[in-house]
């Protein structure tokens, strides 16, 4: 039987990247020894009090259906995290809690997007966007941002993609690393100003930045009404797995993401949100544990590229990732990653895997411990050096 056009278009045919992260996958699970720096997932389990206080709400009986928006006191401390943050003032009208930041994007695209619908966002993305587009029937449009700019997008640009409906931003950026500058979230909220856009802005890793400071472009003059914020728990208190996530935005467009969710997930576990809840109200101190770790690897992972003549590296002042260019050997990011598995048994992403904008390069997650990272390091840039083409 034929399934629909909307469903079979989500992923494109062809190569996309990710085949030496599954390779790498396998080698390890057939225990080879793998250093793996393909995924963003942390390189530890979640702190046990938030695996006690899902156990907690469980036994205290919140197994049944929830409401549709969240848990009251769990929306309400996310808009204390939102308010305390940013400065916005934020209640629990403008939160609807989601099963992660993924799901949030799926549903604030479809609350903004039509079918046929265009929506701009910045390359190199986060993996998922132009699938998670057309997941809702919209067109992806990428617009580049260059390393020679940092990384942060320039105007021209933007303006060069033509008309749309939605512009989809990520700061702190996977995979760049680039923080956007408060003269590039400024330019951009004008932009979609002038534009009447929607802007989405992706925030997974509003905690983690190493230089400069996150903007949310929810505050800046006439934005909020047009503004959808993405967040999750996954990133910031290693909770990748638990799904729970949240969209901030104007009350209007809660409740009709409200009844999206009746369509699709039905809320999210009772016993989830009372971790989260936990996490956001008793967590602190292991956030800032968390953030010090990737802090402290981003130095290790520079200073291991010092005197490297094959790479160079925009260092990145946010998330857990550095990325790397390594275009002086002529290979693709597809072919290096490759090659580096084969021959060093170490695990990247290639940058064709974020869009065409990160060709040539590589990502690296930060996401084992110092010294095996630092070693990692040395040999990527040893193996870049040997194939530097003269
Ligand atoms: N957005 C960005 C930029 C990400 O890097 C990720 C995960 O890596 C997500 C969204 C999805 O996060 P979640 O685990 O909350 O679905």
């Amino acid at each position: 039987m034929k399934l629909s056009k909307r469903i079979s278009g989500i992923v494109e045919a062809g190569i996309d990247g990710w085949e030496v992260h599954y390779r790498a996958r396998a080698l390890r699970d057939a225990g080879q020894d793998i250093t793996m720096l393909s995924i963003g997932d942390h390189d530890q389990i979640t702190p046990e009090p938030l695996i006690a206080a899902m156990a907690e709400g469980a036994r205290k009986g919140h197994t049944g259906y929830m409401p549709m928006p969240g848990i009251p006191a769990l929306r309400d401390a996310i808009a204390a995290r939102v308010a305390q943050r940013t400065g916005a003032a934020t209640t629990r009208d403008n939160v609807l809690v989601v099963p992660g930041g993924q799901a949030a994007l799926f549903a604030a695209l479809t609350a903004v997007l039509d079918p046929g619908d265009k929506a701009l966002f910045i390359d190199p993305h986060y993996a998922t966007y132009p699938s998670t587009i057309r997941a809702v029937s919209g067109v992806p449009l990428p617009v580049s941002a260059k390393p020679e700019h940092g990384f942060q997008p320039q105007l021209s640009d933007l303006l060069r993609a033509g008309p749309a409906k939605a512009l989809l931003i990520n700061s702190p950026n996977n995979p760049t690393g680039v923080v956007y500058s408060s003269a590039t979230m400024n330019m951009i909220a004008a932009f979609a100003r002038t534009n009447d856009l929607w802007l989405l802005s992706d925030e997974v890793y509003d905690g983690q930045v190493w230089n400069g400071a996150h903007i949310s472009p929810r505050i800046l003059p006439d934005m909020d009404a047009r503004t959808l914020v993405l967040n999750s728990l996954s990133k910031s208190h290693v909770m990748t797995g638990w799904r729970l996530g949240w969209i901030i935005g104007p009350p209007d467009a809660i409740a009709r993401m409200t009844d999206l969710a009746v369509t699709t997930t039905y809320g999210v576990p009772g016993f989830i949100q009372d971790a989260g809840l936990a996490a956001l109200t008793h967590g602190d101190a292991q956030e800032a544990d968390l953030t010090a770790t990737y802090r402290r690897r981003r130095s290790i992972a520079l200073a291991a590229l010092n005197g490297a003549n094959g790479i160079t590296c925009v260092p990145p002042d946010g998330a857990m990732y550095v990325m790397l260019d390594v275009r002086t050997t002529g290979m693709s990011g597809i072919a290096f990653a490759e090659a580096l598995l084969d021959e060093a048994s170490i695990a990247v992403m290639p940058g064709e895997s974020f869009g065409s904008a990160a060709a040539g390069h590589v990502r690296v997650a930060l996401t084992v411990e110092d010294q095996r990272l630092e070693k990692a390091m040395q040999r990527i840039a040893e193996f870049a050096g040997e194939r530097v083409q003269k």
